[in-house]
């Protein structure tokens, strides 16, 4: 597949859920409208639109959310896709997780052929996660953490950076990620969704934060790349590497290889723009897949240039107004 900027789809990001266990500040309202379950998408129509994808070219696939692990049996979707991971298939399987479930899920998605992770962690601090997440406990997480680790996992943490909440935490965090042999990447907030709080008192440009780490660490510039929008540094201290996400500092969509599915079957084709189609009209339309196959083409044919985020105070309104924990983040 291949889009009218010349960009090969290659990657399916799968958003399984919108349901979550904790409510981050950023992500979130206190008290979100979930979708009805009867709108979700079944656990098998989740699998036939990755098939469909795969026959296109795609050989990515990572499970999101929402928190993935709280969908019930997802586990036996991570275990169905994971069999087709192999020459011809799928070259990867990987998770965005929060961490809360992983004490119990982590040995089976190492069974399911998933070899990393990406568990979301702002900060290590109990009280101010719970101020983050609004009630949950750091501590499930960082046992999900221990646990993913043990089983054999490579565990990459992803980090929100936070204005005035978790700014003077990147540097412990660094050497505890890299530590564990993790890396760690960092990630400007984004302005999607509605939120209780507002966007501008949270956003911390990364390039402050960069100028602020190379005050403590050498960071060195490299070309290691996972194909995703993060710019990676070796960090000569700890030898581990720090990403750092910026979508508001630096636009990230040119090398744009993926494509993002909903839970209710909603296909949109950039994180940041309305643009978007829906298969799961086609997808129940016909028991064959052509339709489906139809659908898809369509819609990459009109995958956008890119994403405008801005955030300041001229731009109140969110650029979406579809969370992170809508599309997957
Ligand atoms: N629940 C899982 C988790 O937290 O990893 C998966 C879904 S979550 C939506 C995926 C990632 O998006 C997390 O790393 C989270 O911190 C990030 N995220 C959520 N809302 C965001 C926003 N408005 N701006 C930037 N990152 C956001
Ligand atoms: Fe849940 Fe992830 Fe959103 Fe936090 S960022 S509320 S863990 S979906």
């Amino acid at each position: 597949m291949i889009d009218p900027f010349g960009r090969q789809i290659t990657y399916l990001r799968v958003s399984v859920t919108d349901r979550c266990d904790f409510r981050c500040v950023y992500c979130m309202t206190e008290q979100p409208k979930f979708l009805p379950k009867a709108d979700l998408l079944t656990l098998e129509e989740i699998e036939r639109i990755c098939k469909a994808f795969m026959r296109k070219g795609v050989n990515r696939l990572r499970i999101t959310g929402g928190e993935p692990l709280v969908r019930r049996n997802v586990m036996s979707l991570i275990e169905r896709l994971g069999t087709w991971i192999g020459p011809g298939g799928l070259k990867e399987l990987t998770l965005t997780t929060n961490g809360s479930q992983l004490p119990r899920f982590a040995k089976r998605l190492v069974a399911a052929g998933v070899k990393r992770v990406n568990v979301s962690l702002d900060t290590r601090d109990p009280d101010m996660f719970r101020a983050v997440t609004r009630w949950g406990d750091v501590s499930h997480v960082l046992a999900g953490i221990d646990a993913a680790l043990d089983a054999g996992l490579k565990v990459k943490i992803n980090t929100v950076a936070l204005k005035g909440v978790n700014e003077d935490e990147f540097g412990g965090l660094l050497r505890w990620a890299h530590g564990r042999g993790m890396d760690l990447t960092l990630i400007e907030t984004m302005p999607m969704g509605g939120i209780d709080g507002d966007r501008v008192e949270q956003y911390l440009p990364l390039s402050l934060v960069r100028a602020r780490l190379s005050e403590q660490f050498t960071l060195e510039d490299t070309d290691h790349h996972t194909g995703g929008p993060a710019r990676y540094v070796r960090v000569g201290e700890t030898g581990g590497l720090l990403g750092f996400i910026t979508p508001l500092t630096h636009n990230f969509c040119e090398g744009c290889n993926r494509v993002r599915l909903t839970c209710t079957g909603t296909l949109f084709l950039c994180l940041g723009q309305e643009d978007a189609a829906d298969l799961r009209g086609p997808l129940r339309a016909s028991n064959d897949d052509e339709m489906l196959s139809e659908a898809i083409d369509e819609a990459i044919a009109r995958k956008p240039k890119g994403h405008d985020f801005v955030i300041d105070r001229r731009h109140a309104v969110p650029a979406v107004t579809r969370a992170m924990s809508m599309t997957g983040g």
